[in-house]
């Protein structure tokens, strides 16, 4: 299996204009602050390429919805949602509702309903971007995320509320067709790189079952892809490793649990939780993949325009390479750095910059 490209429809260079229709959800805190930027980012992009166009359908579903109306995404929404060439995601999270039931009643409801399995974060430093690390401007990593299961399969129960035997139990789900699928993408995606070289992050020697399985298949596959070395690191040794020898990763693949840590971690020796993007990728595109940045609705900062939006900028770029526009991809990524290194910067950065 090679990872699909886009559809010819959206390669066409016949000079017919392509038009892709994206899904827009600001969401909480400064998730539409951010969102709102990139739309005039795509704007902008769309005036100086009279062939590439973008038709956005906006969707308010946000906590303050669900508050409103009991739900976060409205009967038959995900229904709908499907028929789009990508989702731009902002962020989910209020005061007002429990975590757990704002990123399960919106972000995981649409992540675990389109099968968006793959979960990709790449981590460099741009440029005029400080890392806490002096070794800092070695990061060049891509962080592959399982993102169906795991860990965050939401295979558990309560029993015995409120009593003295109350009992909660979370259980990590490893098939080996999920575990296979997202190693696969990992290898091939690790083969595209000039280093090809990946390194599975695990846990097996203190999780005996799942976390076997999940180094097995690694190890099965590996035989598939001679040009791309590999080596296996504790989750809690690559924490390390990315502190003291940043140069010696490339692309690392890892469980649910431990690349969601992993990839804070990445983001914060990239400089700020600000600049880190996201794609939640069914690469079958059997269902529209999901872009946002990593950071969450920062309510701390929200409604004072200082938000970076460069994590979302940077999201755009993964978006439109995922839509086959390569050529848009990297102009955004050139301008993008441009911006960092005159160190146009948001207060996140050490700047005093708005959005
Ligand atoms: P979540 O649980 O959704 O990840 P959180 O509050 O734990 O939410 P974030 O919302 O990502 O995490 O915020 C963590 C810190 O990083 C906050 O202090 C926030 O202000 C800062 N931060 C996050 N994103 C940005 C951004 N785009 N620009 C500036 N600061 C940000």
């Amino acid at each position: 299996m090679s990872i699909p490209k886009a559809s010819d429809k959206t390669l066409d260079r016949s000079g017919v204009r392509r038009e892709h229709r994206l899904a827009v959800i600001g969401g909480d805190g400064i998730g539409p602050e951010v969102v709102e930027a990139g739309v005039e980012v795509l704007e902008a992009l769309s005036r100086a390429r009279p062939a590439l166009g973008f038709a956005l359908t906006r969707y308010d579903w946000s906590s303050e919805r669900r508050l409103r109306t009991g739900r976060y995404i409205p009967e038959g929404g995900l229904a709908e949602l499907k028929s789009f060439d990508a989702i731009l995601f902002g962020a989910v999270g209020s005061r007002e509702v429990p975590d757990h039931e704002s990123l399960w009643g919106l972000r995981l409801a649409i992540v675990q309903s389109f099968d968006q399995y793959a979960n990709v974060r790449p981590a460099r430093v741009l440029p005029g971007v400080e890392s806490p690390l002096s070794a800092g401007a070695a990061i060049d990593w891509v962080i592959v995320r399982e993102n169906a299961e795991g860990e965050y399969a939401g295979h558990g129960g309560r029993a015995h509320r409120g009593l003295p035997i109350e009992v909660g139990t979370e259980t990590a789900v490893f098939t080996r067709a999920g575990v296979e699928r997202i190693h696969r993408f990992a290898f091939e995606l690790a083969r595209q790189r000039p280093k090809k070289r990946l390194t599975l992050v695990t846990k097996s020697n203190a999780l005996r079952f799942g976390m076997v399985l999940w180094d097995e298949v690694f190890h099965e596959l590996a035989a598939q892809y001679p040009d791309v070395r590999t080596d296996r690191e504790l989750v809690d040794a690559v924490t390390a490793r990315m502190v003291k020898r940043p140069e010696s990763l490339d692309v690392l693949v890892a469980t649910n649990l431990h690349a969601d840590i992993l990839s804070d971690l990445a983001a914060a020796l990239s400089g700020s939780l600000g600049v880190a993007p996201t794609a939640n990728l069914n690469p079958e595109r059997a269902f529209p993949s999901l872009f946002e940045p990593i950071h969450g609705s920062a309510l701390d900062i929200a409604g004072q325009g200082i938000a970076n939006p460069i994590g979302t900028f940077w999201t755009l770029v993964l978006l439109l390479e995922h839509l086959g526009e390569t050529e848009a991809a990297a102009a955004l990524m050139r301008a993008i750095e441009r911006v960092t290194e005159a160190r146009v910067h948001t207060p996140d950065l050490g700047g005093t910059a708005t959005t």
